[in-house]
């Protein structure tokens, strides 16, 4: 008999996927363009010009074997030292390339990371709202999932329930700002208190409590927002970085683990990453994309074009009556269901052809998310269809 927890995750998708494909069926049958999709994080803004200048570049001058052949196995030194020369500049750490493993992306960070840390039967916390596939990484590295509950409004950590949800058997913790789904990025105070309730935490277990920082979306802020860099804060931290968002470059697969040196047994933790990259068969990220991001390592997208999208459905959605956390990064609105059943409000948002996202399986129940990565126009044209759904439950 095959493994049954596995065919239980493959035969059932996540809600995410689940509402994208209905949204590709849907827009088949009426025409895509009156299907108001804003189910998925795919970015909507294109890659920097200098990807695709870098790649024909590469493509023109550089050996095949370098660009598609075996790179070592936590990646290409001169990747990986390109990557810790620029975190270095930029946050004032002390990153070598040996602090460094090159990954498909910030899934692979995670479940890598999570495999190197977590025993079995080990907890991990994660702060609520949370991405859905938290939970099937930290099980399937033989974890136990804890949920802290957020602040209500802000959705920023509720510093009390998270100490309450430490335990001696509290091996990890995940913070992912700016956040998917709330859009919240969590203030430096915030952060700072997080950061000395572990401290606490780890001198009374007289055990390290890891922080892994899931930053996908650690570019795409507006306004000047700051994202504070949680190596600055807490030694025994492990950022688990892609490109997916931050280049526009999901389907390519490509991000890194950095493991602060500044943690006690820093270089023992990196080869347990080595370690648990090779048992997971995640060696050797895609070679092509580590010589682009070696060239490209400052190169960013235009967030305006986000902003621009949040500004018009965050200001005609609140002026409906919508009720939402004003999001200060990533491409998410997070939004209050107009009844208690966030479900029954998707099926009737559904009615319309509007397709959001339930957020229950986030950790937050009544909320879903509105994923406005689109293109303006998506989201302009939906606007009608979104006040007649507020006024149809005034009624
Ligand atoms: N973490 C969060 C919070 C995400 O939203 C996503 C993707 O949407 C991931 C991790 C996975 O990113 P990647 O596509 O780089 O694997």
């Amino acid at each position: 008999m095959f493994n049954e927890k596995m065919y239980a995750l493959g035969s059932k998708r996540s809600i995410i996927r689940e509402i994208f494909e209905y949204c590709k069926t849907r827009g088949a049958q009426i025409g895509s363009d009156k299907v108001f999709d804003f189910s998925i994080g795919n970015p909507s803004v294109e890659p920097p010009k200098e990807i695709e200048e870098t790649i024909c570049d590469l493509l023109k001058n550089e050996s095949p074997v370098l660009l598609h052949g075996y790179t070592s196995a936590q990646g290409d030194f001169g990747t990986r030292e390109a990557i810790a020369n620029d975190i270095n500049a930029r946050f004032g750490t002390s990153l070598t390339p040996n602090s460094i493993y090159m990954t498909c992306g910030a899934a692979a960070s995670l479940t890598i990371s999570l495999r190197a840390l977590l025993n079995s039967g080990e907890e991990c916390i994660v702060f609520a709202p949370f991405f859905t596939e938290y939970r099937v990484f930290i099980e399937n590295a033989g974890g136990k999932v804890v949920v802290s509950k957020p602040q209500e409004k802000t959705f920023q950590i509720d510093t009390a329930d998270f100490e309450s949800k430490i335990s001696e058997s509290t091996k990890a913790v995940i913070m992912n700002s700016p956040n998917n789904p709330s859009g919240v990025v969590y203030s430096e105070e915030t952060i700072s208190a997080v950061c000395e309730i572990l401290k606490r935490k780890e001198k009374e277990y007289g055990h390290p409590i890891y922080l892994i920082a899931d930053e996908p979306y650690r570019e795409l802020v507006f306004d000047e927002t700051p994202v504070p860099y949680l190596m600055n804060y807490y030694d025994d931290t492990i950022v688990c970085y892609s490109y997916s968002k931050a280049l526009s470059l999901p389907g390519e697969r490509i991000g890194y683990i950095a493991v602060s040196p500044k943690m006690e047994d820093s270089v023992n933790v990196y080869l347990a990453v080595c370690g648990a990259g090779r048992s997971l068969g995640y060696v050797c990220a895609p070679s092509l994309f580590q010589q682009v991001i070696k060239k490209c390592v400052g190169a960013k997208v235009d967030v305006n074009v986000y902003k621009e999208n949040r500004d018009i459905l965050y200001g005609a959605l609140t002026e409906y009556g919508y009720e939402c956390v004003h999001p200060d990064g990533a491409f998410y609105l997070f939004v209050k269901a107009l009844e208690d059943d966030a479900y029954k409000f998707f099926e009737r948002a559904k009615e319309k052809e509007i397709l959001v996202v339930p957020c229950d399986d986030f950790g937050v129940s009544g909320y879903v998310r509105i994923a406005y990565c689109v293109d303006k126009k998506r989201i302009v044209n939906a606007l009608p269809a979104f006040k007649a759904l507020a006024e149809e439950y005034k009624k």
